[in-house]
């Protein structure tokens, strides 16, 4: 059955469950049924097993759910979740807002969050980065936000040039999507440019950059366009062999604010740790901007996201306060110490299914900031983290558990970077908190 597109205009649209087909409302009431008995059964918010269903009963249930909303995507390597969460508080300035807030970015986590929030006027979605053509296709979004491609785990570097790739042929066939984009990351640059402009200098007039701070570099020192080298110079970077270069970005980070395209200066006070945060509450607010929220009704929402699936919670554990950070390649290692107090730190790592196996990023990542804190190491890969500070100069102390790092460190704050495993079983253990 053809989907009717009701692409939005400015007003606010309304989806209703009556217009949607029959099939797909069964499937959509199946998948906010199932979701609901899975987060009854104690198993996580049930927004896989719901959407999973949902899309088993109408492979069309996603593009059904969109029609009529005013979406936007979120996708990225990192910084996508803590993003959409910050868009969806900025948005809400219009109304309500459906989004995946569990981090569920693929399409069963966006069929389920968009029918468990029933008709909502907006969307805002993280997707993951490998199904953000696919999510493309099937929401019609009005607006895309590009945060970064770098290498999630070592056995997966190839594809950033690949994904990059992916990315600009879905948005070249949507050239009516407004594209929110990170002019300091030369792969997302060229991604967000359709092919036809040649020269980066000319803005396509859909495409907006922010410059959220990157740090992290190592993953493109090479044109995606021709293969040659990419010279950095301060915030600037070029292509030696074609007109591929940094765009002037319009959202701009400046002295704990954010500066908007009018030159506007914004106080950003947040709840989230660190620049990094700073940054993405940049990009949240030039994602609202297209929605037509403006800066200055949008900031102070900004200040009332306190964690985000877990992230930055903070809890008291016999006299000490912990914070968990997570960190789960080597650009959000860099991340996580901007974003950790200069206090006693544990870190923890895991090498499982979902880690990728292989732990020799850990050379990629200089853990020199760490000197001079106590730093205490756990996790099924320690031995590895433990050869790694030994190299860098970096003192530690080994624990085998959670609690004895608790006990180990005296009463104050304890901060915890872990990678996503490591990240899950400390949650566990502090019974989920959120
Ligand atoms: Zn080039």
């Amino acid at each position: 059955m053809p989907i009717s597109r009701v692409r939005w205009s400015g007003n606010l649209a309304r989806v209703t469950d009556a217009k949607m087909p029959l099939r797909a409302k069964v499937a959509s009431s199946v998948s906010r049924t199932a979701a609901a008995l899975s987060r009854a059964a104690g198993r996580g918010d049930g927004s896989v097993i719901g959407g999973w269903l949902g899309l088993k009963i109408d492979p069309e249930l996603l593009a059904h759910l969109s029609a009529g909303r005013a979406i936007a995507l979120i996708s990225g390597t990192n910084g996508k979740t803590t993003t959409t969460r910050l868009a969806a508080a900025a948005v809400g300035v219009l109304g309500r807002v459906a989004t995946n807030s569990f981090g569920a970015n693929m399409p069963t986590g966006h069929t389920s969050a968009l029918a468990k929030a029933g008709s909502t006027p907006y969307a805002v979605l993280e997707v993951d980065e490998h199904y953000l053509a696919q999510v493309i296709e099937a929401t019609d979004p009005h607006v895309v936000a590009l945060l970064n491609l770098s290498r999630d785990q070592l056995d997966r570097a190839k594809e950033v040039a690949m994904m990059a790739q992916l990315w600009r042929a879905a948005l070249a066939r949507h050239p009516d999507i407004r594209v929110v984009a990170n002019a300091d990351d030369p792969m997302v640059v060229w991604a967000a440019t359709p092919p036809a402009s040649h020269d980066q200098r000319i803005t396509p007039p859909h495409v907006t950059w922010f410059s959220a701070g990157q740090r992290w570099h190592d993953d493109s020192w090479v044109c995606p366009e021709c293969g040659s080298t990419i010279q950095r110079s301060g915030e600037q970077w070029w292509c030696t062999g074609c007109p591929l270069r940094r765009p002037e970005p319009q959202w701009t980070v400046d002295d704990e604010g954010v500066v908007d395209p009018t030159g506007a200066w914004y106080k950003v006070k947040l709840q989230l740790p660190g620049k990094v945060n700073v940054g993405n509450a940049a990009t949240a607010l030039a994602v609202a901007a297209e929605f037509g929220v403006r800066p200055f009704d949008a900031v102070p929402r900004l200040g009332d996201v306190t964690s985000v699936a877990g992230r930055y919670a903070q809890v008291v554990r016999e006299g000490r306060t912990v914070r968990l950070l997570l960190a789960k390649n080597p650009a959000s290692w860099l991340e996580a110490f901007d974003m950790a107090d200069e206090a006693p730190t544990l870190l923890s790592i895991n090498a499982r299914d979902p880690d990728g196996l292989d732990t020799s990023w850990l050379f990629d990542v200089d853990f020199a900031p760490l000197r001079g804190r106590l730093v205490l190491i756990t996790g099924d890969r320690a031995y590895d983290l433990a050869v790694r500070l030994e190299i860098n100069d970096v003192p530690f102390q080994y624990v085998r558990t959670f609690d004895e790092a608790v006990r180990a460190v005296p009463p104050g704050r304890l901060e915890v970077i872990a990678n996503y495993t490591a990240f899950q079983d400390i949650r566990a253990e502090l019974d989920r908190v959120n």
